[in-house]
């Protein structure tokens, strides 16, 4: 069984290589026209020779019969359609490689049959050229199928062992030392072809293994490429891949490829609190339907990314007019605005747009990008959910702040900054109970300027953990000399409590000042407190426990969830002056602070109203039973000299007053 099963194998083609079969083939396929020039050459060379002394049957029938059949079988092997299916493609393939192996032991054996025919007719010089015939093309033949050595044994065995038994037969000594060479020929061949197409194989796979860890090298640095190019949250592409396509665009219009672009940059109204009131997961959810609606709206002129968090980057390529670009924008927001399903429940979320127009040579990505950023922040503080294009006069306010941010940085606090201080009146006896500390910048170049201006600027520069410790410390210094039973309110910026240094640095001024901790209430704004909440928690409650008081400024601003307040040490809740304005003429406005009043009340925090201005508001915020106010209606800030002078007054005046504090009253105080 072994012998048979070992010779067996040297026919047998790997079915399951389609790599090694496919290589076996095409290395055929190009030997194919040289192997059946051999055989037809040589067989009409047989042919003409015994032309004239052998039968017609053997010199002119029988070879034109074998070189039909030989060019039928070459035009059926060469003849595979490129277009075939893969798998369609390698069965036939494998069909022609058996053919070949097949047809190879037939024109063997029909050769061999013919050769010894045609030596038993002819005389010694005819029979000479029949064993050169056969021997001598054969060894060329094989050399041709060498890729296929299940053809190569096939022709040699046929072709061969019948016209060595035959001449070993006819007992003549030199017949049978030719049947001799030609059978270690044919041995030396085996061996050595065997050997080749062993090599072969091995080469095919090596070459194929590298292939395929050439193909899935790319494959992975592709997937990399993508990753590293792709937020994984909403598929789209990120901020990383944003900058470069926006690189990419800018040098386009540069070199007039394209004629003009804007960037854009969209950014979600109520995203955190949403994600604050119902999590993470959710946030998420919801943020993978924004990507989902957002590409949506993605087309060869308009480019959709993510930058991070809830922001979202916009590339319109080519020119267009002002009104196009805000369609687009409003495109944008209006498919935000549809409403959402989260956790069942049905969300409204809005969207605002800042665009920035390409506008001549020096503009550069960044500069457009910064731009478009500058366009989108002041779409979120004049126009909530709209879309605004960044035009020459935001350019002026830029340069402005430049100039500040400049000046900022060599500020001399000692002689340039100043505080002011505003009363917080109770308002059923008119009381005050403590004063709002509140910055003042006096520049040497630009004059007064606001403090809603020169804190950013100073928490741009860097050195608003430095400012804050010298007001501080300068406000605790007036404060000293106010009556014990004023407190003082002072505010931090977000700098302040997302710094440990600058928190170490607060609680040792509280403590060197000789003001009693109770008497110090700090102001923190929810924005500050919501985007660092951990960091701002610890801050807060360092500081609530050396004893002093934290109010949360600015309340309703922002979009704080109201699980996140109540986890807050707080004992304050300043109600935003954006809310009273007008609540004399709106009814909704009204039932808005009644609603955050009584939320108040039932966190058990004292509620001090902001802005009020006129005698109308205060009635009504009195009806409603708020106890402290802050506004111009009483008091627009002091220099601390006044301040003082405002207290002694209200005190002198106070001994002739007729309603008493009553007991929740004092408690504010203290
Ligand atoms: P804020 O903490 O909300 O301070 C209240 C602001 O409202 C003050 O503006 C005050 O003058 C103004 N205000 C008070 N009552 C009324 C009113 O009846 N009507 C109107 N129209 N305005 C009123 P100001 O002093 O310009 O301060 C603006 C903001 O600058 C402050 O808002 C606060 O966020 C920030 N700020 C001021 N001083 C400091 C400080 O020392 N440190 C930090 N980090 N921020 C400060
Ligand atoms: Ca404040
Ligand atoms: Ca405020």
């Amino acid at each position: 069984m072994y012998p048979i099963r070992t010779f067996s194998k040297l026919f047998r083609l790997e079915h399951d290589n389609p790599d090694l079969f496919v290589a076996q083939y095409k290395a055929m396929a190009q030997q194919m026209p040289l192997l059946y020039l051999l055989i037809i050459s040589s067989t009409l060379a047989v042919s003409n020779a015994n032309l004239y002394h052998a039968p017609v049957v053997l010199s002119v029938v029988f070879p034109a019969a074998l070189l039909l059949g030989c060019i039928a079988f070459f035009y059926w092997f060469m003849a595979i359609p490129e277009s075939a299916e893969p798998e369609e493609l390698n069965r036939r393939i494998l069909i022609r490689l058996h053919g070949t192996i097949w047809n190879h032991l037939m024109f063997g054996a029909l050769y061999s049959g013919w050769a010894i025919q045609l030596f038993l007719t002819g005389d010694v010089s005819t029979q000479g050229l029949v064993v050169a015939f056969v021997g001598v093309s054969a060894f060329g033949i094989v050399l041709c199928l060498m890729h296929v050595r299940g053809a190569v044994v096939a022709y040699l065995g046929s072709a061969l062992v019948p016209l060595i038994a035959f001449m070993w037969m006819s007992e003549e000594t030199h017949f049978r030392t030719g049947a001799f060479i030609v059978i270690m020929v044919a041995l030396v061949f085996v061996i050595v072809l065997s050997r080749y197409s062993r090599g072969f194989a091995r080469m095919i796979n090596q070459a194929n293994l590298v292939k395929r860890q050439k193909l899935e090298a790319e494959r992975l640095g592709k997937a990399n490429l993508a990753l590293a190019n792709q937020d994984s949250l909403t598929g789209l592409a990120n901020r990383r891949c944003f900058m470069s396509t926006l690189e990419r665009r800018v040098n386009d219009v540069k070199s007039h490829r394209i004629n003009g672009i804007a960037v854009g940059i969209l950014d979600l109204d109520g995203f955190k609190l949403i994600n604050d009131v119902y999590g993470h997961s959710a946030g998420d959810k919801l943020l993978v339907e924004v990507g989902r609606r957002l590409s949506a709206l993605q087309s060869s002129r308009v480019y959709i990314s993510r930058l991070g968090g809830d922001e979202f980057g916009i590339i319109v390529s080519n020119k267009m007019n002002d009104a196009e670009l805000i369609e687009i924008g409003e495109l944008l927001c209006d498919a935000i605005k549809a409403p959402f399903c989260v956790s069942g429940k049905k969300t409204h979320l809005g969207g605002s747009v800042g665009f920035a127009k390409w506008a001549d040579q020096s503009d550069s990505g960044e500069s457009l990008f910064e731009k478009a950023d500058y366009a989108l922040y002041h779409a979120k503080e004049n126009e909530r959910g709209g879309v605004i294009i960044f035009a020459a006069h935001h350019a002026e306010i830029i340069r402005e702040v430049r100039e500040v941010d400049r000046l900022m940085q060599d500020a001399d606090f000692i002689d340039e900054m100043s505080l002011v201080f505003q009363p917080i009146v109770l308002p059923n006896t008119a009381t005050t109970v403590g004063f709002e500390a509140l910055a003042r910048w006096s520049s040497p170049v630009l004059g007064n300027i606001s403090p809603d201006v020169f804190i950013r600027s100073a928490e741009r520069a860097g050195t608003i953990n430095k400012l804050t410790a010298f007001l501080l410390e300068k406000a605790l210094g007036e404060a000293k000399k106010w009556p014990e039973d004023l407190f003082i309110s002072f505010n931090l910026s977000m700098q302040d409590i997302t710094s440990s240094e600058a928190m170490v640095r607060l609680i040792a001024i509280v403590n060197s000042s000789g003001v009693d901790p109770k008497r110090i209430t700090f102001e923190v704004t929810e924005t500050s407190i919501m985007d660092n909440y951990d960091t701002a928690l610890l801050s807060l409650s360092l500081l609530k426990n050396m004893g002093c008081k934290i109010a949360l400024d600015d309340f309703g601003t922002g979009y704080s969830s109201l699980s996140y307040v109540r986890a807050l040490p707080l004992d304050k809740l300043k109600l935003d002056r954006s809310f009273i304005t007008g609540i004399e003429n709106s009814e909704d406005a009204c039932s808005i602070v009644h609603t955050m009043v009584e939320m108040c009340q039932s966190l058990r925090l004292d509620c001090i109203v902001e802005g009020v201005e006129t005698k109308d508001q205060l009635s009504i915020l009195s009806a409603m039973g708020v106890k402290l106010i802050q506004g111009y209606y009483y008091s627009r800030p002091l220099c601390s000299n006044d301040a003082v002078d405002f207290v002694l007054e209200e005190r002198r005046l106070d001994e002739f007053r007729e309603s008493p504090m009553t007991q929740s009253d004092m408690a504010i105080i203290s």
